[in-house]
């Protein structure tokens, strides 16, 4: 099959709000195969950048768009989506978002192979047999402690097995956030996991960081997530080194390249791996990460808060690995988000998220939707329009 087109839809909610919520818009990928059959994927990145890198002039050889290395390519086999990623490393490596760019591209052409082959994504990837995943519901804290408690008490009483919280105020005042993270597990009661995302707020703070961890340790928190801004690997080491079980540091998601998430296995200490397969490259991508954790004691853990096509995508990695059992599981997506598919990937009565059987990815984009919330582009270069948005 020859890749004869990929198109853009930008999607974005009336309004954008500045909270750390990242289903407020999103960069659809479709890719067309000469055999008539499409894929679909997300890029999980500033929409218009990520569009500017499929075809932004060339400025030098390591500075190509990232179409250069993908319209025209005969896709086959597992082997040719892998030797594909090569190439626009190879051919954008001086080109920032090319990986974001990328990761949309390779979910769609791992949904379109899906398609061709009549078996799901996971199956291609080698993986015999999907195990379930336990879902934590991923939301923000609470504006208070009262609120962060009803929004415990609401996902235990939704069947969650695991909860995270994060972002929002936590961070700033020391018992401020004591009060957040005793709120949680006394909502979520003494059953459910519990997680928190410092969101980097800490920057490379090792001892305000440490400051949080003896009321994490009093509440029995699994994880905490990005106490440190993605390349402090040494302060990630450091407090690594200052917990006690079951505590550990989760970090990845803003991994935009295989390198990057390796590092902070490797020097950062984390015990969680977390990876957006829409932005570190793709599935292709992920899946390098998940085998490289599974071989270095470090748990792989998906991150997404946006779509079901983007969370099926993000379960594909590691589909086949028993004991990365956690999923992060939106729950407070924005419409956009949760209506993007005519399929939804709900947890059933322990908790679990089931990967989908049907071929490829299994999620099938909403026309309606997209129509809703699509934001025409166009952008031109001189008299000539080199980019514009594809009708559906
Ligand atoms: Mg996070």
């Amino acid at each position: 099959m020859k890749i004869e087109a990929v198109d853009f839809f930008y999607l974005a909610m009336p309004e954008i709000h500045d909270i750390g919520d990242g289903s407020q818009d999103t960069l659809l990928v479709r890719v067309r195969g000469n055999n008539g059959q499409e894929g679909w994927g997300e890029c999980e990145a500033a929409p218009l950048v990520s569009i500017a890198a499929w075809c932004c002039p060339m400025s030098h050889s390591g500075c190509k768009p990232v179409s250069y290395s993908v319209l025209g390519r005969i896709i086959e086999s597992a082997a040719d989506i892998q030797s594909l990623n090569a190439e626009v490393r190879r051919n954008s490596f001086d080109l920032l978002q090319a990986d974001h760019t990328l990761a949309g591209i390779d979910m769609a052409l791992w949904d379109l192979l899906g398609k061709q082959h009549d078996e799901p994504t996971w199956k291609l990837l080698g993986w015999k047999k999907p195990f379930p995943k336990t879902a934590y519901a991923s939301q923000l804290f609470g504006d208070t402690p009262a609120d962060t408690l009803q929004k415990a008490q609401r996902v235990r009483s939704d069947n969650f097995r695991a909860a995270k919280f994060g972002w929002g105020s936590f961070g700033i005042d020391l018992a401020a956030d004591q009060a957040q993270v005793r709120a949680a597990r006394e909502g979520l009661g003494p059953d459910v996991a519990l997680l928190v995302d410092a969101g980097t707020i800490w920057g490379e703070d090792v001892e305000t960081a440490a400051s949080r961890l003896p009321v994490l340790q009093e509440c029995g928190v699994l994880w905490l997530e990005e106490p440190f801004v993605s390349g402090a690997l040494k302060a990630y080491s450091e407090l690594s080194k200052l917990m006690r079980n079951p505590l550990r540091t989760a970090g990845g998601e803003g991994s935009h390249e295989p390198f990057m998430a390796r590092n902070l296995i490797d020097f950062g200490g984390v015990g969680y791996i977390q990876i957006d397969a829409g932005r570190i490259g793709g599935i292709t991508s992920a899946i390098e990460i998940a085998r490289y954790a599974e071989t270095h004691g470090v748990t792989y853990v998906n991150h997404t808060f946006t779509t079901p096509l983007a969370l099926s995508a993000s379960l594909q990695p590691y589909a086949g690995l028993e004991t990365s059992s956690l999923c992060e599981y939106p729950v407070e997506a924005s419409t956009l988000a949760t209506q993007l598919t005519l399929e939804s990937l709900s947890i059933d009565h322990n908790g679990q998220v089931h990967l989908p059987e049907r071929p490829g990815l299994g999620m099938t984009p909403n026309p309606a939707t997209i129509r809703q919330y699509l934001q025409p582009v166009e952008i031109n270069l001189g008299d000539q329009t080199i980019y514009t948005t594809p009708s559906l």
